[in-house]
């Protein structure tokens, strides 16, 4: 396994892949990697010969008041875990290297950028779809493995590289749980033993909504309040947001007639929590 700080360095292995026929496949991550983002190196195994990972703890999706100085760097430990999981080349740069004095360029996804989560975390999808594009030009895979657990973020960046014509294919991949039903997430060593017990209730919450609208119930807002409440029901919580979307432009629906999806952002002690689950109305 190659492990990589340099840009062109970075950028003439992928070529060189390339070169050789070889179908290259990306995995953007900011590390302290686990399953979920483990599970996105499987995915790219599968589809392609060469498989490239980078771990980029990026600043500029971080509001000032988030938690960028905390955020967990076990780069040893995620070494190790690419090493076994076989991964090919690690990309890990300097922040001074990406945002080099005098960059001051942004891409912005208009729209889909402004739900969910935008308004809560200002600025966070352009620094989310800055880097990507980013890296993108610095690794110019065949394909890019994102997982559905950040679905917002996914559709973001399908947009944008749709929009900037980037020829990267762009594959979503499962939400990969803890036994009880909790998402895999970084920032799930903030939560204490009390929050850890408490977070399962929002993927129950969600998992029971799927099961109200295999019942036949069709009314966004039902199902959302009943989310709200069994989130609530479990213990102290701030729900910044409950919403039924459509699965494509995130815009809210008021019933469940097309493909769509429920996403919560949860408050729970020091930690922030998000989730979303499919809706595939027949
Ligand atoms: P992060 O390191 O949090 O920026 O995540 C890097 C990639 O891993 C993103 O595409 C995430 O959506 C994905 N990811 C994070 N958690 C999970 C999970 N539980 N299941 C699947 N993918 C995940």
């Amino acid at each position: 396994m190659i492990i990589e700080s340099s840009i062109p360095a970075a950028r003439e292995w992928v070529l060189e892949m390339r070169r050789h026929g070889h179908r290259v496949g990306l995995v953007p991550t900011m590390g302290a990697l686990h399953r979920g983002h483990l599970s996105l190196v499987e995915a790219a195994k599968r589809q392609c010969a060469k498989v490239a990972l980078t771990i980029f703890v990026n600043p500029t999706q971080f509001a000032p008041h988030e938690d960028l100085a905390a955020y967990p760097r076990p780069l040893e430990a995620d070494l190790a875990l690419c090493r076994n999981a076989g991964v090919d080349f690690v990309f890990t740069p300097e922040v001074a290297a990406m945002y080099p004095t005098g960059a001051v360029t942004t891409i912005h996804v208009a729209g889909l950028s402004d739900r969910l989560c935008g308004p809560l975390r200002p600025g966070h999808f352009d620094g989310v779809a800055t880097v990507v594009a980013k890296l993108f030009n610095i690794l110019p895979a065949n394909a890019a493995f994102f997982g559905e657990k950040d679905y917002q973020q996914l559709q973001v960046i399908r947009q944008m590289t749709t929009d900037l014509n980037i020829p990267i294919e762009i594959v979503g991949c499962p939400t990969v749980r803890e036994a009880d039903g909790l998402a895999l997430s970084s920032r799930n060593v903030y939560l204490n033993p009390w929050e850890r017990i408490q977070a399962v209730s929002i993927s129950r919450a969600l998992f029971a909504a799927i099961e109200g609208i295999k019942h036949g119930e069709r009314d966004a807002s039902k199902i959302t309040d009943n989310i709200r409440k069994e989130i609530l029901a479990a213990g102290p919580a701030t729900i910044e947001y409950v919403s039924a979307v459509d699965a494509v432009d995130l815009t809210p629906l008021t019933q469940f007639d097309r493909r769509a999806r429920i996403c919560v952002a949860v408050r729970m002690g020091k930690c922030r929590l998000i989730d979303n689950v499919a809706v595939d109305v027949p």
